[in-house]
């Protein structure tokens, strides 16, 4: 191989330059501006909801949901232990404590262990649950690489005990029940709020970005409000709310207009890519192609390898520092939230299946742009990388 193979890069083959040109010969690049209004339509449209606020980034939309959600200091809020950490980082913005729950299968939050830690951990009284002295209001759930958390038993456990449920849906744009009771229901629809993000590695990208909806479209009106500085009157500076600076720009907006009218055909490629990664995969040994959930269509945005640790004793860095080598860019899974430096004093449920496929996953390239080359070449670095390990 000539070059190297990244993990997952942005994709401009459409309008991007034109609109962010229109955006820029206009002077509108700041947060206000005709794209900004038109990328809200669009993914309101896309996901089949009323209302959609874009904003800053990912971090804000969830940060904005759980202030929405009513998390104020001294709150808990029960978070998974592997994810990303701008999933959890926004409960220390409310001066809010985390509480951090186990993975299942699917790499999501295990909303057995959920229930179980309701039911057994904490007390209900007078329609609120407590976790020691702490008023436990919300649940941040994380629809993994594109795959869909387990919604069902989710609200099950939020309805029982008066939970807001946050949809982290960053990384999982287009992913949708097929089954079931949410059947035809995108990820980030069916929560009290769903967040998403436009980060450069995501399936769209603005640069840095992100939108935000909620069950309630009202809850998205005020939203928009405090995300531009609480506004009640523009020209004489009246504010009756504290607010923050996390309106998207035009300009970013510009590049969102694009990626939207992309989105379908980037889903298509991911999943095509999948399918291809799985077959060539097929029967081996040494490790396999995590599958996403059942009843769901995913929009496959990550694809995780998952080691097979009784074969393979290599440490993870050991393994992507060979595929480095030879020009194939792969990531380890995160490390447990739960044992970062800032979170080391927090409450941890638990935590077993989480742990297993920290150890255990590794992510390939999956870029909407990779090559069918490409993806053989990878699955033969990955192969003889293994072999090589073992
Ligand atoms: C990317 C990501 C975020 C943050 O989104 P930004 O737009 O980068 O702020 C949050 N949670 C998860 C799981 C993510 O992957």
């Amino acid at each position: 191989m000539d070059h190297m193979i990244p993990l997952s890069v942005p994709n401009f083959e459409g309008n991007e330059k034109k609109y962010a040109n229109e955006a820029i010969d206009a002077t509108w690049v700041s947060t206000g501006g005709a794209y900004i209004t038109e990328l809200e339509k669009k993914i309101a449209s896309f996901l089949n909801v009323e209302n959609v606020a874009a904003c800053q980034s990912g971090t804000a939309a969830i940060h904005l949901g759980l202030r929405e959600a009513g998390v104020l200091p001294g709150d808990a809020v029960i978070v998974p232990t592997l994810t990303f950490i701008a999933a959890v980082n926004p409960v220390k913005y409310q001066f809010a404590e985390p509480i951090f729950m186990d993975a299942d299968d699917s790499l999501c939050m295990d909303p057995i262990k959920l229930r179980e830690f309701c039911e057994n951990e904490c007390e209900f009284k007078d329609g609120k649950l407590f976790f020691n002295e702490h008023h436990v209001k919300a649940i941040v759930v994380v629809h993994v690489f594109g795959n869909m958390v387990d919604m069902e038993a989710i609200m099950d456990v939020a309805e029982k005990y008066n939970l807001k449920v946050i949809e982290d849906a960053t990384e999982a744009l287009g992913t949708k029940f097929t089954t079931g009771r949410y059947a035809g229901k995108f990820a980030g629809t069916i929560g009290d709020f769903g967040a998403y993000s436009f980060n450069g590695n995501k399936i769209i990208t603005t640069g840095g970005g992100g939108a935000l909806t909620a069950k309630n479209p009202r809850d998205v009106d005020h939203l928009r409000y405090i995300s531009t500085q609480a506004k009640d009157d523009p020209h004489y500076y009246i504010h009756n709310e504290v607010g923050f600076n996390y309106r998207m720009t035009n300009l970013q907006a510009a590049l969102g207009v694009a990626q939207m009218e992309e989105l379908p055909e980037f889903i298509k490629r991911k999943q095509k890519n999948h399918e291809e990664y799985n077959r060539l995969f097929g029967g081996y040994e040494l490790g396999y192609i995590l599958p996403y959930r059942e009843g769901t269509e995913s929009n496959k945005w990550l694809y995780s390898f998952v080691i097979d640790r009784t074969k393979v004793k290599a440490p993870m860095r050991e393994i992507i520092t060979a595929l480095e080598k030879r020009k194939v860019q792969t990531r380890a899974i995160w490390g447990l939230i739960n044992e970062q430096k800032p979170y080391q004093g927090a409450y941890a449920y638990k935590i077993e299946k989480a742990k297993y496929y920290s150890e255990r996953v590794l992510n390939i390239p999956c870029s909407t742009n990779i090559t069918d080359d490409e993806i053989r070449y990878v699955v033969e670095q990955v192969k003889e990388v293994l072999e090589r390990t073992i």
